[in-house]
């Protein structure tokens, strides 16, 4: 680990890496980089570099670990060996328990949990390389591939962190400012303003704390927007019909509706009434499927559950 600098902020008012105040590192993320998951993002944010996949709503085994009126949220935020200088211990440690604990808390106000009963929602937050802030970064991270994944929630949410180094108030700590800074506030912001996580290493006055409050809230809007710029880009980029001759799809649609009128009156007599009957049903299926997540289709509710699953059960 380098030595503690002397100074923080220089007698311009700028940080060791140049930035303001209340300036925060370069932030760019990327949507749908994992092709097996049903969400992911990989975010680089500074020197940090996340990578977020979501997995769901899928079915929860074992069935009673299932929540009956909600979906359960399972979030593991994972240092990767090689993501600081000396090589992490693989597996879980006391410090990404808890940030597991309070990400996934912080996804809690947003994520329609009620919508998938009995399911579950896995997020793995993988931290590739580490440079201070990599809790704030898996849950930007994760935020998007959330919305990627497309989980209903009511919102995205977006995480920073405000320190204080030389007594001043800075956005987004540096590791030199994290390392040996005064304090470090994390907490998260979801899109309808409401704080999700709070956490609070070090010390602050009470004043201290307000602007601390204010300039995380900022930091987050700006995260914020960068969040719904990717989200945009990558959705309209789907529905674009940049590449689409739209001429040549009118002059179609209208060689269509002048085929169809004229088979139309000529027969009409040939509409096969079982075939529109069944293709009502299959739509009036599909309109159904579409709201409920996939599982239940395979094993209907009154089905008897299996002895493996609800062991606790047989020996009561
Ligand atoms: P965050 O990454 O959310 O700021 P911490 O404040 O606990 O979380 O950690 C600050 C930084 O210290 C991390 O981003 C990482 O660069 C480094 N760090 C954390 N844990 C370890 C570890 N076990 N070994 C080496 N470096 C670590």
């Amino acid at each position: 680990m380098s030595d503690k600098p002397e100074k923080f902020i220089d007698e311009n008012g700028l940080r060791l890496d140049g930035r303001q105040v209340d300036e925060m590192r370069p932030m760019k993320m990327e949507l749908g980089v994992i092709s097996r998951a049903d969400g992911s993002c990989y975010l680089e944010w500074g020197k940090n570099k996340v990578m977020a996949a979501v997995y769901g709503p899928r079915e929860l085994h074992p069935r009673r670990m299932q929540k009956a009126d909600s979906v359960l949220i399972r979030y593991r935020y994972n240092m990767a060996a090689f993501s600081v200088e000396d090589r992490i211990r693989p597996g879980p440690n006391r410090r990404s328990i808890e940030i597991s604990k309070v990400s996934r808390e912080a996804f809690e106000p947003v994520v329609l949990t009620h919508l998938y009963p009995g399911a579950v929602i896995d997020v793995f937050a993988e931290v590739l390389q580490a440079d201070a802030g990599t809790r704030t970064a898996a849950i930007n991270a994760a935020s998007m591939a959330l919305a990627d994944a497309g989980i209903p929630m009511k919102g995205l949410v977006a995480a920073c962190a405000v320190g204080k180094v030389d007594g001043q108030l800075v956005l987004d700590l540096n590791k030199a400012e994290d390392n040996f800074g005064d304090a470090d506030f994390p907490m998260t912001f979801t899109q309808d303003g409401e704080v999700s996580l709070v956490q609070m290493d070090g010390n602050f006055t009470q004043e201290e704390f307000k602007q601390a409050v204010e300039m995380c809230k900022e930091g987050c809007q700006k995260i914020l927007g960068m969040q719904q710029e990717a989200l945009r880009n990558k959705f309209a980029g789907e529905l674009s019909t940049d590449e689409v001759d739209v001429e040549l799809i009118e002059e179609d649609v209208v060689e269509a509706e002048s085929d169809d009128v004229d088979e139309g009156a000529a027969e009409p007599e040939e509409v096969d009434e079982d075939v529109e009957e069944s293709q009502d049903d299959v739509e009036d299926d599909s309109m159904i499927k579409a709201d409920e997540p996939e599982f239940e289709e395979d094993e209907p509710e009154d089905e008897p559950e299996s002895e493996e699953d609800e062991p606790e059960e047989e020996t009561a």
